[in-house]
């Protein structure tokens, strides 16, 4: 059980100062708790920048994309021309060396004329921007009087916000989360304290939530360096007190001479890949033995994962045992269910999907199945580890598209049968450097090569201002029956601006383009979702505009050109992902990076790199050395996937001394029961690896 201790900082959000409880759910989608945050999430939400409003240039010296503190007099406001509910409000201000346009989406005009009357003299706290050579500020920060400003500290915090947050409402959060944490013991090994020179845990967080300068809240500073070796540090320990679990049961042989699967690969249209029947032998040899298999099964977008996959699953039915796939999303689990099902008929396999969304019978029907071993293979989301989830005997467990999911529902998973096997796939490549910060040291079977037959995906980058010539080749392309997707990047800080952002998008190409045009976004419901990308996939639309959440793992082989607006605001990585999800069938599929200038080196490497190559492994060596050398990403894409402080491009350094640490105090003490790593099991309960800390109380 958690500490006691720890209580304090597991308590409801709502229970801050500032959170009342019309707030509270808008804190709770911040901090991506659904189920409610709570004190430790408002605490571990870090500023990822300050304002520092001892700049204070005159509006001519402003440098653009920094943040800006102007003194400046109203001169007009604009208000939207068009009825169009998204046109911006803007307010015209000017000093004696410039003027400034101040943007308000979906702002209350009022709110705007009463902050901002024509002829006051203001202070506006922002970053500047330049858009179409006019000097921005894109929702100011702050707007103050003479006698506001006066009151504020130099220095402030920035956090991440969602739409109807203010900054001053997160901070006074935040104040409160700090007065709310206990007095802590310290846990990390006084060498390593003092030969990275770290602060102490409670003070790191202090200075990051109260900066005193710029420097403070720097991902690279002493602070956050402390708080996110704390983090590697307990998912270390998490990995190998979760390996050492997985290993002390040993694994059971699962004998089949592979019936079923030659009647696979017989229905199978296409021949497996060479790399795919090496990695089938590797994950063949650990199922025949008795040793647990925990491998990891890593190949780009499109390399051919599924059927791996589903050829070992056959071998597990095989030899009297069941199999369960996981999935990420529903749209994925769906997508992975109907391109199996017909495959695995053929083969006698009997198979189910399980999400969150099944009718109750229909889920009743499936956990009696699965109960009685009337099914074979079941394939779902996260609904899979659900208590009520039994089966008659689980023999290998395969999970999609992993860093989603995070060791805690792995261990899930596979704890649904006696000794499991486990496969964790994922479509991300990652730098042999960081598997083990993802993986901990799982054995890999590595998919590099593709399916044959693949053409290179052409690839160009072209500026924003040609977009005229672009729709006019994409009306061309539709004219001889190609699909395209639209990607509308991510607007920093707000969800309900990206989402606009795709809107907009897809209401001016549907006066070009009529209903062929569809759109997907975060926002929408799943079976909207759904919906959308089932009428892509039928062709029933042909444009798919959609934010971010095509990302992941959709298989449209007929889809076969990608635009990405505002190429620049990507990662390579995600660039590289994006770019997978054409070129999967025989067609040409080609690929615009749609930029608006001017390109900063990195962006310009970045986009030099995804023309030279299609090789995901090679793509996330770059993407690691570009991002290494000090390129700053967005606020929400801070944190590595499942980490919440630990940004592996800048603190990639620390995991091998975090691994150390872990595994010394394993070593001295296996269940942390030593005076000084009992320290540790209060930092696993900390980072919420729970399920690791319990596997050490029971001695
Ligand atoms: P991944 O999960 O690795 O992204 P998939 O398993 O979805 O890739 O495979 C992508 C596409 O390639 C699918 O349409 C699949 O049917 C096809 N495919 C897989 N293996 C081969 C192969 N050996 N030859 C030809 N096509 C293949
Ligand atoms: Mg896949």
């Amino acid at each position: 059980m958690r500490p006691s201790l720890l209580d304090p900082l597991f308590a409801a959000a709502a229970t801050l100062p500032g959170i009342g409880p019309k707030n509270a759910k808008l804190f709770d989608r911040l901090l991506d708790r659904p189920q409610g945050a709570r004190v430790v999430d408002v605490l571990f939400h870090l500023p990822h920048a300050t304002l520092d409003r001892r700049t204070r240039p005159k509006i001519r010296d402003a440098v653009p994309d920094t943040i800006v503190t102007i003194h400046a007099k109203v001169t007009e406001h604009r208000a939207p021309q068009s009825q169009r509910a998204r046109a911006p409000f803007k307010v015209l201000v000017e000093d004696d060396t410039g003027d400034v346009e101040l943007v308000f989406f979906l702002a209350n005009p009022e709110w705007v004329r009463a902050r901002l009357p024509i002829g006051a003299t203001r202070w506006i706290s922002g970053r500047l921007e330049l858009y179409d050579g006019v000097r921005q500020i894109v929702h100011p920060d702050k707007v103050m009087d003479d006698e506001e400003i006066a009151r504020l500290p130099p220095v402030e915090p920035v956090y991440a916000l969602t739409e109807g947050l203010y900054q001053r409402t997160v901070a006074r959060a935040a104040e409160g989360a700090l007065k709310r944490l206990p007095r802590l013991p310290e846990w990390i090994a006084a060498e390593t304290i003092e030969k990275l020179n770290f602060p102490a845990f409670a003070g790191a967080l202090a200075s990051m939530h109260r900066p005193a300068a710029p420097e403070d809240v720097d991902p690279a500073g002493p602070a956050a360096t402390r708080l996110a070796y704390d983090e590697l540090l307990s998912n270390q320990l998490a990995l190998l007190l979760m390996r050492a679990r997985m290993r002390e049961t040993a694994g059971r042989a699962h004998e089949a001479e592979g019936v079923l699967g030659r009647r696979l690969e017989t229905a199978l249209p296409f021949a497996l890949t060479g790399a795919q029947a090496k990695a089938l032998e590797e994950i063949r040899a650990d199922l025949r033995s008795e040793k647990r298999m925990i491998r990891l099964l890593q190949g780009d977008v499109g390399s051919g994962k599924t059927v791996v996959a589903l050829l070992a699953m056959a071998d597990v039915v095989e030899a009297g045992r069941q199999a369960a796939m996981m999935a990420p999303t529903e749209v994925l689990a769906r997508q992975h269910f109907e391109r199996m099902t017909s495959l695995a008929a053929e083969a006698g396999l009997r198979m189910a999907l399980m999400t969150g969304r099944d009718k109750t019978s229909e889920r009743r029907e499936t956990l009696s199945a699965l109960a009685a071993g009337a099914l074979d293979i079941v394939v779902g989301t996260h609904a899979l580890f659900q208590d009520a989830v039994v089966f008659a005997d689980l023999g290998l467990a395969v999970v999609d598209e992993q860093h989603r999911f995070g060791v805690r529902q792995r261990l899930a998973l596979a704890g649904k049968g006696a000794a499991t096997d486990l496969l964790v796939m994922t479509a991300t490549p990652i730098p042999r450097s960081l598997v083990l910060a993802y993986f901990g040291d799982m054995d890999v079977s590595a998919l590099r090569e593709k399916p044959p037959g693949r053409q290179p995906i052409d690839t160009r980058a072209m500026p924003i201002e040609r977009i005229g010539e672009i729709v006019a080749a994409l009306s061309r392309a539709l004219g001889h029956g190609a699909r395209a997707y639209w990607i509308c990047p991510l607007v920093e800080e707000s969800e309900t601006l990206d989402v606009a952002a795709a809107e907009d998008r897809a209401e001016a190409l549907r006066l070009i383009f009529g209903d062929a045009v569809g759109l997907v976004h975060g926002r929408m419901a799943g079976p909207d979702k759904d919906a959308a990308m089932e009428r892509f996939q039928s062709g029933e639309t042909r444009i798919l505009v959609s934010t971010t959440v095509v990302e992941v793992g959709v298989d449209v082989p007929e889809a076969t050109i990608m635009i990405v607006e505002h190429a620049e605001r990507f990662g390579l990585a995600q660039l590289h992902q994006l770019r997978g999800r054409v070129g999967r069938g025989a067609g040409r599929s080609s690929c615009l990076l749609l930029y608006k200038g001017p390109l900063g080196d990195t962006a310009k490497a970045r986009i030099e790199t995804l023309r030279e190559t299609e090789d995901g492994f090679r793509i996330a060596e770059e993407d690691l050395r570009l991002r290494g050398e000090g390129d700053v990403l967005g606020a929400r894409q801070a944190g590595a996937p499942g980490f919440r402080f630990a940004r592996l491009d800048v603190h990639a350094g620390l995991l091998a001394r975090a691994r150390r640490d872990a595994e010394a105090a394993i070593a001295r003490s296996p269940r942390l029961a030593a005076d000084d790593d009992q320290n540790l099991r209060l930092l696993l309960y900390l980072f919420e690896r729970d399920e690791a800390a319990k596997l050490v109380e029971a001695g």
